[in-house]
């Protein structure tokens, strides 16, 4: 199934993100999770995958295929090509292929020790080119409504991503934000410059005070002061926080769908019970 043809028939598109478990454990650890998440029925679920290097033993292609074959969920598997060949990138493709798993979310991936070694791909829009040339594979791409941390400027940020959108992107995920005014800000400037493929809004429920420091310093996501308060108030009290976390987030989703968004990427954090109180809050404000 093609993921981003959901946004022609339904009225919202529900998905979460997961991540395979760390190197030193075994990817079974992941499938209690899984399983959990599968039952909360969400139109597909998203493997994230360790950029340049770090990726343990395909474990995103393995997670993907568990997903499809035992979940019955249509999987969307990351892939990052810093520091990667054209030739690694051709041997996931085959394997991705020969397990039927049709949606690759392409992207760069971040800059670190373990991908700065060459390699022949520079940009997202260079791996999407790859990827749309190697078969028939759905291609989805990332964006950021509060610029990429290393562009210039919104505007030439958004003209390299009508770039990806041309190299044969269908359908966007956004990274997390919690501002939604800077969100329809930069719908209305991705409209502008003639980007009109549907986009996924990014939701990370603020569960932990530690995710919003790693945020404001690594992503340059502004996290607003009503928030930074919440955090002043709960941040000492981890289930407070959680159930702080979730009631913001679910406030941010109400306003995204209010004002026509139809795709929510919940970055679930591996985290089942968060997934499960924000799809309730779905069903019974939305009537999934
Ligand atoms: P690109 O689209 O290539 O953009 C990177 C930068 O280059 C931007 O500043 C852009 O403006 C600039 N640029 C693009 N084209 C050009 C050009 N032709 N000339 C000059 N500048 C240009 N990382 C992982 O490692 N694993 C994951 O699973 C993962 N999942 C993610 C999921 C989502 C939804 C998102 C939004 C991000 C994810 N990331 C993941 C992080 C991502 O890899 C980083 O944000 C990375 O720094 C940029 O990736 P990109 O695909 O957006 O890059």
């Amino acid at each position: 199934m093609n993921i981003s043809k959901l946004f022609e028939k339904k009225d919202i598109v529900v998905s979460f993100e997961i991540f395979p478990p760390k190197p030193t454990s075994p990817i079974s650890t992941v499938y209690d999770t899984l399983d959990a998440l599968g039952d909360l029925n969400p139109h597909y679920i998203s493997v994230t995958y360790g950029a340049g290097g770090t990726e343990k033993e395909n474990s995103t292609v393995t997670i993907a295929k568990y997903i499809k074959n035992t979940l019955l969920i249509e999987p969307l598997a990351h892939l990052t090509c810093l520091g990667t060949t054209k030739e690694e990138i051709k041997s996931t493709l085959e394997s991705l292929e020969q397990n039927g798993i049709k949606n690759i979310l392409a992207l760069r991936g971040d800059r670190s020790e373990f991908n700065n070694k060459p390699g022949d791909f520079k940009y997202a829009s260079e791996l999407i080119s790859f990827i749309k040339s190697s078969g028939d594979f759905n291609v989805v791409a990332g964006c950021y409504p509060e610029k990429h941390p290393e562009a210039p400027s919104l505007e030439q940020d958004i003209i390299n991503l009508k770039n990806k959108v041309d190299c044969g992107a269908s359908h966007l995920i956004t990274q997390l934000f919690f501002d939604n005014e800077r969100f329809y800000d930069f719908m209305d400037k991705t409209a502008k410059a003639g980007i009109n493929v549907p986009v996924d809004v990014g939701i990370m429920p603020l569960t932990n005070i530690k995710q919003a420091q790693k945020m404001t310093s690594l992503m340059g996501v502004n996290v607003p002061k009503k928030h930074l308060k919440m955090l002043e108030k709960f941040g000492d009290n981890p289930l407070a926080m959680r159930e702080a976390g979730i009631v913001f987030a679910m406030e941010q989703i109400v306003d995204l769908i209010a004002n026509g968004v139809k795709g929510i990427h919940i970055y679930t954090m591996n985290n089942p019970y968060v997934a499960r109180r924000i799809m309730l809050y779905l069903h019974n404000i939305f009537s999934m």
